[in-house]
């Protein structure tokens, strides 16, 4: 079957056409980083009114180049959360209002299925169940992945999300926004030794994450003076590395390995961080695979993809399905810490 994935959670608007053998017919993504460039971040109002402006051309555009109609189509699926609440309902009635149109059922997808399920559409061999590093600029979590709707949250981050404390990292060295890939450019330079940074929760019986106070080291070290920026970037980035190690060691232990490990979200684009999940997997026999870069951030291939699976699964989703700023994978998990769901 044909599926038509549309994206529009953070500050990417994309739509895609992939199909259920895993070809992808289109993929079409418009960025707002210009927008939002001046205020250091994303800002929710501004990201609503230009997923909006985009939207409906995009998805024709992304028809065009598969040369398909939307009676071609077999299932539209949005994004329907978590994330920020007024782009995601300009998908998600979009993706309502064709679905009624066209007389095709609709798949409301929840947008870190996307991306735990994207590897998947890259790696036909990937089986479940997996172990799943999920780290974006909103997430950080590790899920066993045992089956499409069945997701184990080993861990996730007590304050900030990994991409988040590389995003304010870059903020406060001046580099811009986003700042995961500037980080890692001028990390390349510097010296990863140079400046004392804490390792937030390494060794703590606890599960979860924590990079908070990472971030406040960051910007304490950049006020003293007294470091270069690649050494600040440097260090961070080893600090990085050395927690999503800790913390993925730590699951493993508890919970056992499993065939493969596997990264997704826009942190995965950091080749340091590769770099140790690999040498990470082959230390505990497991295989490690990593989707392509354009992958793993937001992206539409991935809803689409998400959707197919679902499709197949027998899972469609009524009309007035209510997008969601908060969805949790793993709402037991979410429970058992205490937050409201
Ligand atoms: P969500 O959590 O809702 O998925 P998002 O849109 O922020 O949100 P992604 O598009 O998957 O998530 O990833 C973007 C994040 O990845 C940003 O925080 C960015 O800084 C980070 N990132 C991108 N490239 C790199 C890199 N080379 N090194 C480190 N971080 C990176
Ligand atoms: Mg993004
Ligand atoms: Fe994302």
């Amino acid at each position: 079957s044909i599926i038509l994935g549309i994206e529009s959670s953070c500050d990417e608007t994309a739509a895609a056409l992939v199909t259920s053998d895993r070809e992808i017919l289109a993929h079409k993504l418009a960025g707002q980083e210009a927008e939002h460039a001046p205020f250091g971040g994303v800002v929710p109002e501004i990201a609503a009114r230009a997923h909006a402006e985009i939207i409906t051309p995009l998805i024709e555009a992304a028809l065009v180049e598969a040369e398909l109609t939307l009676d071609h189509v077999d299932a539209i699926a949005a994004t329907a959360g978590p994330g920020l609440i007024g782009g995601v309902m300009v998908g998600l009635v979009t993706g309502k209002a064709l679905a009624m149109a066209a007389d095709k059922p609709l798949i409301a997808v929840n947008h870190l299925e996307g991306h735990a399920l994207s590897p998947r559409l890259a790696n036909p061999d990937l089986e479940f169940p997996y172990l799943l590093l999920l780290a974006s600029g909103g997430h950080c979590q590790i899920l066993r992945v045992e089956g499409v709707g069945h997701y184990r949250r080993l861990a996730t981050t007590i304050d900030d999300a990994a991409g988040e404390a590389f995003d304010k990292t870059g903020k406060i060295l001046g580099l811009g926004y986003p700042g995961g890939p500037k980080v890692e450019a001028i990390a390349k330079t510097g010296d990863a030794d140079a400046v004392p940074l804490p390792r937030p929760l390494k060794g703590s019986k606890d599960p979860h994450f924590s990079f908070a106070g990472l971030k406040s080291a960051v910007v304490r070290a950049h006020q003293s003076g007294e470091h270069k920026a690649e050494d600040i970037a440097a260090s961070f980035q080893q600090a990085t590395v050395d927690c999503l190690k800790d913390r993925l060691e730590k699951a493993i232990g508890d919970h056992g390995p499993a065939p493969h490990l596997v990264v997704a979200g826009g942190v995965a684009a950091n080749g340091p961080i590769r770099a140790m999940l690999e040498q990470l997997a082959a230390d505990h026999g497991m295989q490690f695979t990593a989707p392509p870069l354009w992958l793993c951030t937001d992206n539409a291939a991935m809803i689409a993809w998400a959707g197919a699976e679902r499709f197949a699964a027998g899972f469609t989703d009524p009309l007035d399905f209510v997008a969601r700023p908060r969805w949790p994978l793993d709402p037991d998990a979410e429970k058992a810490r205490g937050a409201g769901v």
